[in-house]
């Protein structure tokens, strides 16, 4: 039977909802508080550069494939995809360069050079990996985690001990490799996920199978085509997006139903809500404390991922010593980590992070000139004055001219900052944070927030707060989750 849903937010999890829900014949309308459209993934046009505000890396290319052929389309319907070769650039030091490969052999015989047998062991490594991958992504991503029971009966239940799942990601590598320089590269991507790779679940290594074998991809015009596609594919759908509307309240009726939400003063009624905004705001300021699942005491104890802060720089001129993402490796990660998830404050000599998309794609920048994003993870909630802002792009833009042996500062021409405040302002993020929660073993699966709430039977949420969890590929599955979930229920 068709229904009236109401989904808050246009993030990833927000558009991806939307579309199965269309799909499956209901009249889907989307609220979203800003006047664009895709949540923390929203692109800036501005004196001819064209900054993708969010995400960066296009990982997991089988996730967004799945996600258009569930309606029968392809991501090139929508976009053109390139893989990047080399992959990324890492900076151990000055003059300490690593450009990771795209082919299999010659990143083997990179591991190789660093460590003899690394290779041989990488193998190894890597037929793991991928075991977990198919597991996690076939079977585990796509559970909705209400009960512990759903893994029963499923692969998992009986793959429990080998996808890792109680012992932590660090030592796991370390069983492999011995250099710090492999183990640095490999433990990368979990700091995607958030977390200390001491408390990141081994279960992870799946995302070295991501960054290895399956690469880095882009979409040609920046990461907002993405959102376009999805907006597009919304809209054949029957899909109607409402920009400018931030819902203020989510209405509940006597019989303990959501009877609608109210936008801009006035009650819009529904049938069904699905909430793909920030999960602590939905609740702390949209519900009334008798509906809310979680206590704030229980979101002060959660361990989130970190925020950051964020610059999007256009310089005038060319930059030779950068690829299109570039990690700054060359301090030590254990003080940065500690400031972000032990001790919070703001650390003393971060890593970070330089994306430079005009590299690959000439659309993103005036003619002769650089696009670059650069990011330092932080503890959320940081006090993040323009002082302390101001700090930090000196100490980075300082490192990056000297590990690049380019000068940048005098070339900039444009020049915007976002942090804590930002994220907090724009979407109404918990302590400001960028992605989420940390992918830690107490947050996995089953123990991560609900995607249903307790007291309200046709009230939802979804998004990277809730399962399966931070970024875009598992947001993308979190539509189709929920979507699979509202399905069942209206069978009942
Ligand atoms: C700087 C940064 C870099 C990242 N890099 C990567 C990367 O390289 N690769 C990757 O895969 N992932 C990356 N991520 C993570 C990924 O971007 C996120 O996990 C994902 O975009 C979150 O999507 P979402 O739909 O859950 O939330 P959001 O994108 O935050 O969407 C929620 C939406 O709800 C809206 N909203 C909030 N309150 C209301 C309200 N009351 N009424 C109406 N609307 C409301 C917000 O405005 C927002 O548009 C990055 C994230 C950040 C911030």
């Amino acid at each position: 039977m068709s229904k009236n849903i109401s989904i808050i937010g246009s993030g990833f999890a927000g558009l991806s909802t939307a579309c199965y829900l269309a799909q499956q014949g209901h009249r889907v309308n989307v609220y979203e508080k800003n006047e664009h459209l895709g949540g923390r993934a929203r692109v800036m046009k501005t004196d001819g550069y064209h900054f993708d505000m969010g995400p960066s890396w296009y990982w997991m290319p089988d996730v967004f494939d799945q996600f258009f052929e569930s309606f029968g389309k392809k991501c090139s319907d929508y976009y053109e995809l390139k893989r990047l070769s080399p992959s990324y650039r890492v900076y151990f030091g000055e003059n300490d360069i690593l450009d990771i490969p795209s082919n299999y052999e010659d990143f083997r015989n990179m591991f190789e050079t660093i460590e003899l047998g690394a290779g041989h062991q990488l193998d190894l490594f890597l037929e793991e990996a991928a075991k977990k991958y198919k597991v996690g992504m076939n079977d585990l991503v796509h559970t909705p985690c209400l009960s512990i029971f759903e893994f029963v009966n499923k692969k998992i239940f009986s793959n429990i001990f080998s996808i890792d799942l109680f012992q932590s990601f660090s030592n796991h590598i370390k069983k492999y490799f011995t250099h710090p320089k492999l183990i640095r590269l490999l433990e990368f991507p979990v700091l995607f996920l958030g977390a200390m790779p001491e408390e990141t679940p081994a279960l992870y290594s799946m995302m070295n199978y991501a960054d290895i074998k399956l690469g880095t991809w882009y979409p040609m015009g920046g990461m907002g085509k993405i959102i376009d596609g999805m907006v597009t594919l919304a809209e054949s759908l029957g899909v109607t997006f409402h920009t400018n509307a931030g819902v203020q309240k989510i209405s509940v009726g006597s019989s303990n139903k959501c009877e609608g939400i109210v936008v801009n003063d006035k009650l819009i009624q529904t049938d069904i809500v699905v909430s793909a905004a920030d999960y602590h705001h939905t609740e702390m300021n949209l519900l009334e404390d008798k509906f809310k699942n979680y206590s704030e005491k229980y979101w002060d104890s959660r361990v989130l991922a970190p925020s950051s802060l964020l610059f999007y720089l256009g310089v005038n001129k060319k930059i030779n010593n950068l690829q299109h993402h570039n990690l700054f490796f060359d301090k030590p990660f254990s003080p940065h980590a500690i400031d972000i998830y032990k001790t919070p404050k703001w650390p003393e000599e971060p890593l970070f992070y330089v994306s430079c998309a005009s590299k690959t794609d000439d659309s993103v920048a005036p003619e002769g000139k650089e696009n670059l994003f650069i990011l330092i993870p932080i503890a959320p909630n940081l006090k993040d004055d323009e002082e302390t802002r101001a700090i930090y792009f000196e100490k980075v833009l300082t490192r990056l001219e000297k590990l690049t042996g380019e000068s940048i500062k005098d070339y900039i021409e444009y020049k915007k900052s976002f942090c804590v405040t930002e994220f907090k302002n724009e979407y109404n993020s918990y302590k400001g944070n960028a992605y989420g929660l940390a992918n830690t073993l107490m947050q996995t699966a089953v123990l991560k927030p609900k995607i249903k709430n307790k007291k309200i039977s046709n009230l939802y949420y979804a998004g990277q707060l809730t399962v399966p969890g931070p970024g875009i590929p598992p947001c993308l599955i979190s539509g189709s989750i929920i979507a699979t979930q509202i399905k069942k229920d209206l069978v009942k």
